[in-house]
């Protein structure tokens, strides 16, 4: 038994030894939610042109370090205009907007709430009406420093630049990187193949009719469901019973995947064979149980890479091949009950996941708020328990939902996130900030 802290520095360490598979090409869209297997460079400078951030006028700052300061306008550029459109000499404006580039000799772009066009600028030229380009004079009011206004050329980065690295998911920025660059198509890392594997003698596929003391195999949907989630291919085994062979059988077919998830038979019960089954497969055990609620008995391991493993569990017994693995596959015993198998997932499943994705790792992110009502535990163990965050703005708050246990998955369905109690934690009063991890 170790604490979280250790077990999931544990998973990191393993995490960080494991490779991801290889590269295919993905269509731009296609890539959401990939991990990128190339770095994404600047074609170009970006922005490509010193562009203006504001509709106003492009000005020298010089000439309007005093104002009120008349300047006469000698032209317009808008977004998409060429920025040898003019050149703005001493005394001089020209009207710009969001997007554009600025002209030459400018060095600032005032806001055009802070100007007013001058309307009779020559109050006896007959004229006045009919005024071109350079003859228009604009009143601005405030001073505005040099770079004011406008992002200069190559500022966000410089053509060839990094913008985006290899191993990010590609969430909605990576994909504006890329489509700001030109690329159509993106290479990105294989999914990797996760076996989900339920143990359980009670279990019954979910289109059969359970009888009066069984249940309906859930984890396997749920954990293929948190599997896609984090980005990898899952791969649902038939039920194992609480039996050695087929259990075996079933788990060596789970080991010719990327990486192998149980769900019960792994807590201490006569029945609970997972780990003797592992144990006779020459596993490796990084840990037996981690000092948490709910998913105490959380299993971690590996299985070497000359394990014989027979491919499918439909061909005879006979059926044994030597797969010569070029990487240990780790597994994971996750506790059968439903809440216990999401948790344990998120906490310790989901980085090895990642890593098997090409993904470089990420912390677990903890937030906090203002727990609304005191909550009373036992010390010991550290735990995760589902609750409601809400609160509009600064006023974040959180209550624990009440719950019946880590079978109630409907109440962890209404919760958003869990509030974390430290282990040496009995009571934690109303009004107190606590951390939380979002669901
Ligand atoms: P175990 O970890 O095997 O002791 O299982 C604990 C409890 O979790 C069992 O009593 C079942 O009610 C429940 N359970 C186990 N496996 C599943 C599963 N695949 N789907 C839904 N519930 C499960
Ligand atoms: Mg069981």
């Amino acid at each position: 038994m170790v604490s979280f802290e250790l077990a999931r520095h544990l998973v990191e360490q393993h995490a960080a030894g494991v490779h991801p598979g290889e590269t295919e090409t993905a269509d731009l869209l296609a890539a959401l939610g990939r991990v990128l297997a190339e770095p994404i460079l600047a074609d170009r400078d970006f922005p490509p042109f010193a562009r203006s951030t504001r509709d106003g006028y492009a000005v020298r700052a010089a000439d309007v370090e005093r104002v009120p300061a008349r300047l006469a306008v000698i032209g317009e550029i808008k977004a998409g205009d060429s920025p040898e459109t003019c050149t703005v000499n001493r005394d001089q404006a020209v009207s710009i907007m969001t997007g554009a580039p600025l002209p030459a000799g400018a060095d600032a772009v005032v806001m055009v709430e802070h100007t007013s066009v001058v309307e009779r600028p020559y109050p006896n030229a007959a004229e006045n009406a009919t005024l071109g380009w350079g003859t228009q004079l604009v009143e601005i009011q405030r001073s505005v420093k040099s770079g004011e206004n406008f992002v200069p050329r190559g500022a966000e980065a410089r053509a060839g630049q990094l913008l985006l690295d290899r191993g990010r998911k590609l969430d909605h920025t990576g994909i504006a990187i890329a489509a700001s660059v030109g690329k159509t198509r993106l290479p990105v890392f294989r999914k990797p193949r996760v076996a989900v594997l339920s143990t359980g003698d009670e279990l019954v596929e979910i289109d059969a009719m359970p009888g009066p003391a069984q249940i309906r195999n859930s984890n396997s949907y749920s954990l293929a469901a948190q599997v896609q989630n984090a980005g990898a291919e899952a791969v649902r085994l038939a039920i194992a019973p609480d039996e050695p062979r087929r259990l075996r059988a079933l788990i060596e077919e789970g080991l010719s995947c990327d990486l192998l998830l149980l769900t019960g038979g792994v807590s201490m019960g006569k029945y609970d064979l997972v780990e003797q089954v592992l144990a006779e497969l020459k596993a490796e055990f990084y840990f037996t149980g981690a000092e948490i609620q709910p998913g105490r008995p959380v299993v971690f391991g590996s299985c070497g890479a000359d394990t014989p493993v027979r491919v499918s569990a439909a061909k005879p017994a006979s059926a044994w091949v030597s797969v010569s693995a070029p990487h240990k596959k780790h597994f994971f015993g996750l506790p059968g009950n439903p809440v216990s198998t999401m948790v344990t997932f998120e906490l310790f499943a989901r980085p090895m996941i990642e890593a098997l994705s090409g993904m470089t790792p990420q912390p677990l992110i903890f937030l906090s708020a203002r727990l609304q009502s005191e909550i009373r535990t036992k010390t010991g163990l550290k735990r995760f328990l589902p609750a409601v965050l809400s609160g509009e703005f600064a006023n974040a708050k959180v209550e624990l939902a009440r719950w019946q246990g880590s079978g109630d998955v409907a109440t962890l369905a209404r919760a958003n996130c869990y509030v974390v109690i430290p282990p040496d934690r009995e009571r934690i009063e109303a009004g107190e900030w606590v951390s939380l991890l979002m669901r």
